[in-house]
């Protein structure tokens, strides 16, 4: 095998790009959630991809409530990928969440926190990640 260790690291990444179970496809469209929280933060929301900086891979899709910056994804606003969006039924503090990481190159994307409104949510470290309006529509 004559492949340099560049390649190997490429194959390797797209390989785990590729293991990360995304339910929603692009086009898709999602039930937005329109709860207390949603009614409080202006009464609009978009779709979000939440993505790594340092690889380019998507780490979550987010239902973005309101108009401010973007601080904090709380558990319940996580559509995907599965390992992440399955929290908010799992977990019942942060003591019990994992660290949010993307799952293409392993960066630390996010730690875990408690709001003072009681939300769950992953506290997003500044310069790790970046976002884009989501090809997946909330309607
Ligand atoms: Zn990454």
């Amino acid at each position: 095998m004559l492949k340099t260790a560049g390649y190997n690291k490429v194959e390797k990444e797209a390989q785990a790009a590729a293991a990360v179970n995304f339910t929603y496809k692009e086009g898709c469209k999602v039930k937005i959630k329109k709860d207390s929280f949603f009614r409080s933060r202006e009464k609009v929301a978009e779709m979000w991809d939440i993505k790594c900086l340092n690889c380019n891979a998507k780490v979550l899709l987010y239902q973005k409530d309101g108009r401010g910056r973007l601080h904090r994804c709380y558990l319940n606003r996580i559509f995907d990928p599965d390992s992440y969006s399955s929290l908010q039924d799992t977990v019942q503090s942060k003591k019990e969440m994992p660290l949010l990481k993307c799952q293409s190159c392993n960066e630390t994307i996010g730690y875990p926190t408690l709001h003072w409104e009681g939300r769950l949510a992953f506290l997003l470290v500044h310069g790790k990640w970046y976002y884009e309006k989501s090809k997946i529509k909330g309607i």
